[in-house]
């Protein structure tokens, strides 16, 4: 939130500076464009006026060396009717105001218009004459109001000295006239800073300089300021004057004035203005470009974060499942290790009767050989005392080996897998039920094959299986039957089938499912767990262990393992 505060400040500065910065530059190229037109303008309007006047010194000069004038002026009580009418003439042909003849005291002798008689020995531009130069001068009729330019030309005697003057009074209004309307104001303001001449009658005779000294009652009201290297002026001079002007000087020291002049710097403003109106605009325009650049980059960058949290999350939670994976199937591991225990446990319970039962017999045996070897040796029969030590000895090899195979099943294996003999695993498995098979008058169909054959498996839990298979087809053939036994290999497997003459399985899908037992609990004790830890046995060797009901009646388990690499070569 701060951050775009602070983003949209520097963007509006910099939209401040920028649109300032080419408004001042805009502003100030069209002013000097403004002043470069308007100087050029005001030189063509002061040498338009100097031209002008210049007709009018000319004329007075050349009428002061005129015979008739100079003979009036020599003779001033002569008759003026003559000179009357030239400067009648001359004045109408010249355009100037009047022209007139004065004695060296300073008596009109002579006149275009009015003013015959008259007095002009005041006049600054009489004694100018009079000290043989040319006077010239701007005044005010103060009778008429009018403004007039006036030159004085001495009219020289022969002699030398001067005998009078020649003055030509032009009313300005016949040279403002012929640049009334020009668009750009001008003004020629005397030294008191009085625009004496302009082509703005709203600017005639007003006092212009800011010092109100001048001897103009009307002031012209205004500020003055500065734009860069222009003078602009603001006015408060009514609808024909600009309220702001550049303000452009030039002096003209031939007649004593400064021409002026006012150009309307409003066009040039009106141009700042678009120019930074058009800046600002593509400002906002950038600025709403990159703001939308913004977004989007801070909506994905918002997206993206979004999603590395889920993905982060989800990798969490896959951890935590695989996790409680593992440790589930460490359970199950270690379930299925004690269930195979248990299994043999329970086995072993089985058989105890039976085993009891056999280490009983050779033992009541051993007894009576013992008895009996003890008679004949008292009888002094040597040789048959030594026969009945011999059987002895071989009932107690037996037992040994008896209990030799009961301890190796009853061991808890090791995990691992190591190349078996099947056909050896199938000899104890056969040693460890041969009572049982036995009471339940089953027979043995096997003849094992004269090599190895060598399996991958773990040794005990490989004779669990078959101590489980055969305890099934004793207790299904209870009362007297056959179990044959076959080993067949076939490229890589290894396939062991066990048929039996019994009833058949009464529900062949479900003899692997834990529990499941048909036989009841008492006699054979069945809990329905020996086939499932068979089955979990050859599957964790890599094997396969199915039971089907054969065509011709009874029931077939089959197992399928992989053969040892020496085992497979050696077949
Ligand atoms: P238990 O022997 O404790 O009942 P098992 O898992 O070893 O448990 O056997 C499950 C069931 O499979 C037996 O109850 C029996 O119904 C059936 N069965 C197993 N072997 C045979 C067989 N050889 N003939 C007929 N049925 C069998």
């Amino acid at each position: 939130m701060i951050r775009r505060a602070a983003v949209l400040a520097v963007f509006l500065v910099l939209t401040a500076a920028v649109t300032g910065g080419v408004w001042w530059r805009a502003l100030t190229g069209a002013l000097s464009r403004l002043e470069e037109r308007g100087q050029a303008d005001l030189a063509l309007a002061g040498d338009r006026l100097l031209g002008q006047l210049h007709r009018f010194r000319k004329t007075a000069v050349l009428m002061a060396d005129h015979p008739d004038v100079l003979a009036l002026a020599l003779d001033p009580d002569g008759s003026s009717e003559a000179v009357d009418a030239l400067l009648q003439r001359t004045a109408d042909m010249t355009r100037s105001d009047e022209l007139m003849l004065t004695d060296a005291t300073g008596r009109v002798l002579a006149a275009s218009g009015a003013g015959k008689g008259t007095d002009r020995s005041a006049t600054p531009y009489f004694k100018r004459a009079m000290q043989g130069a040319l006077g010239f001068l701007h005044e005010i009729d103060l009778v008429s109001g009018r403004r007039f330019f006036v030159y004085a030309a001495p009219v020289f005697s022969p002699e030398g000295p001067v005998a009078g003057a020649l003055v030509a009074r032009i009313d300005t209004e016949a040279v403002e006239v012929t640049w009334r309307g020009e668009p750009m104001i001008v003004f020629f303001t005397d030294r008191d800073g009085v625009a004496f001449v302009s082509n703005r009658d709203e600017l005639i005779l007003v006092q212009l300089s800011l010092l109100p000294e001048g001897a103009s009652d009307k002031l012209l009201r205004r500020e003055e300021r500065n734009l860069g290297r222009h003078v602009v002026w603001d006015i408060d001079g009514g609808p024909y004057l600009p309220a702001h002007a550049l303000h452009l000087t030039r002096d003209l020291p031939v007649i004593g004035m400064t021409v002026e002049a006012l150009v309307d710097v409003d066009p040039a403003e009106r141009q700042a203005l678009l120019q930074a109106l058009v800046a600002t605009l593509i400002c906002i325009g950038l600025g709403a470009v990159l703001y939308a650049l913004m977004e989007r980059r801070r909506a994905l960058s918002v997206r993206l974060a979004a999603e590395a949290e889920a993905n982060t999350r989800l990798e969490g939670r896959v951890a935590e499942r695989t996790r409680e994976l593992t440790e589930a199937n460490d359970q199950l591991h270690r379930a299925q290790a004690e269930l195979v225990q248990a299994g043999k446990l329970s086995a072993l319970g089985q058989m105890s009767a039976g085993i009891s039962h056999e280490l009983n017999q050779p033992l009541m045996a051993i007894q009576s050989y013992a008895e009996n070897a003890g008679l004949f040796l008292e009888r002094e029969e040597p040789a048959r005392a030594a026969e009945n030590l011999g059987r002895i000895s071989d009932l107690a090899r037996r037992m040994g080996r008896i209990i030799k195979n009961l301890r190796a099943f009853a061991r808890q294996e090791s995990e691992g897998m190591s190349d078996v003999d099947l056909v050896a695993v199938i000899a104890a498995a056969l040693e460890l039920t041969e009572t049982r098979l036995r009471t339940a008058s089953v027979r043995v169909d096997w003849t094992p094959p004269a090599r190895p054959v060598l399996v991958r498996g773990g040794e005990v839990r490989l004779q669990q299986v078959l101590v489980n298979l055969l305890a099934n087809a004793a207790d299904a053939m209870e009362g007297g039957g056959t179990v044959t036994i076959r080993l067949a290999q076939t490229g890589g497997r290894v396939r062991l089938s066990l048929a039996d003459t019994g009833p058949g399985i009464a529900e062949p899908e479900r003899i692997f499912d834990p529990f499941y037992s048909t036989k009841e609990v008492g006699a054979s004790e069945g809990m329905g767990l020996g086939l499932s830890i068979s089955y979990g046995i050859v599957q964790s060797f890599g094997g396969t262990i199915a039971g089907r009901n054969r065509d011709g009646g009874g029931a077939e388990f089959t197992v399928e393992l992989s053969a040892a690499e020496r085992g497979a070569k050696a077949a």
